[in-house]
């Protein structure tokens, strides 16, 4: 008989169905039309009623599962008040049919950490961008981002009426990355993405050091990264403090897991056991190819006024 799926493939199965409950969540709350919209640091720090629903029911649906594991979401919220409709039980069967990679068959669950960012790009879904949203889910063990999720609750949704709202992308490090289809950016041009709402004059200065072709600027961490995996963009790149660890551990290990590379702008990795600290204060660099051209074009000033 079969051995019983490995324990990383049982959580990233039900991280995907999951994160597609997360996702009818955050299309719910904004078809209800109250966001409830609180700031938290500021007008450019935001939490709406999404954040808030879809981080208890990923927190709570996944810990029912994984008692062990932890997990560590972006907002900060009472525990005690998870009500029934939240929580999600499911898997998905196509994932669980995988193979597991030889280097993960043993992982025990208190080994592993679990990164949600609930809702990525809330300043976006709050100004109605919606295909900027995703809901993320990394999971990490030995301080290393080796599987995600990302949900992208409103993929086509200026695509008619015809096309299927929304999509999952996930990946597992050593097996690849799957629900997209990965494309290599335009050759022998410079296109870099970056944030939209939170630029400064060295996110700024950065980027004109490299004088890129392009720039685009879009919300959430997570929405770049599909960027560089779709071949829209070839460099995400933040010369800022505020990303956080929720925001780059599912981005990061999908990424890596069709070959690419996420660090901070100063080229070192980033860690993910469950004592780090949250913020990324050294910034974002990441690419699917080519990383090294730009890693060696980010000006000295640039790395030496953002300190791990
Ligand atoms: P962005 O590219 O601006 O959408 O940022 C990617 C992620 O990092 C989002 O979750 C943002 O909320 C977060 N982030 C980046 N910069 C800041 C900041 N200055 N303050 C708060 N959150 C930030
Ligand atoms: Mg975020
Ligand atoms: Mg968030």
């Amino acid at each position: 008989s079969m051995a019983s799926p490995a324990l990383l493939m049982r959580v990233v199965a039900s991280a995907y169905s999951v994160a597609e409950k997360a996702a009818t969540i955050v299309r719910n709350v904004m078809s209800a039309g109250d966001l409830g919209i609180v700031e938290k640091a500021g007008p450019n720090d935001l939490q709406t009623k999404a954040d808030r629903l879809v981080q208890k029911s990923i927190c709570a649906s996944l810990a029912r599962k994984f008692p062990k594991v932890t997990i560590i979401g972006e907002e900060e919220l009472p525990t005690d008040d998870v009500t029934e409709d939240l929580i999600e039980d499911g898997h998905c069967e196509e994932i669980l049919k995988k193979p597991c990679p030889a280097q993960y068959t043993g992982i025990k669950e208190e080994e592993l950490v679990i990164w949600v960012d609930p809702l990525d790009g809330t300043k976006e879904y709050t100004e109605g961008l919606l295909d900027h949203v995703t809901v993320l889910i990394g999971i990490a063990y030995g301080g290393k981002a080796i599987a995600g999720v990302i949900n992208q609750p409103y993929y086509n949704y200026e695509a008619g009426a015809n096309a299927v709202l929304g999509r999952t992308i996930w990946g597992v490090l050593g097996m690849g990355a799957f629900g997209f289809q990965l494309t290599e950016a335009p050759a022998g041009k410079h296109i870099v993405v970056t944030t939209r709402s939170h630029s400064t004059a060295l996110v700024n200065e950065c980027i004109a050091a490299l004088n890129p072709d392009h720039v685009i600027r879009v919300g959430g961490a997570g929405n770049k990264v599909i960027q560089l995996i779709e071949g829209k963009a070839s460099a995400y790149i933040f010369a800022s403090p505020g990303c956080k660890k929720w925001d780059t551990c599912a981005p990061e290990a999908i990424l890596h897991a069709v070959g690419g590379k996420l660090t901070d702008i100063r080229g070192n990795s980033f860690q993910y056991n469950k004592e780090v600290k949250h913020m990324n204060s050294a910034g974002v660099l990441a690419t699917l190819r080519n990383y090294d051209y730009y890693a060696s074009r980010i000006p000295n000033t640039v790395k030496e006024s953002l300190v791990p």
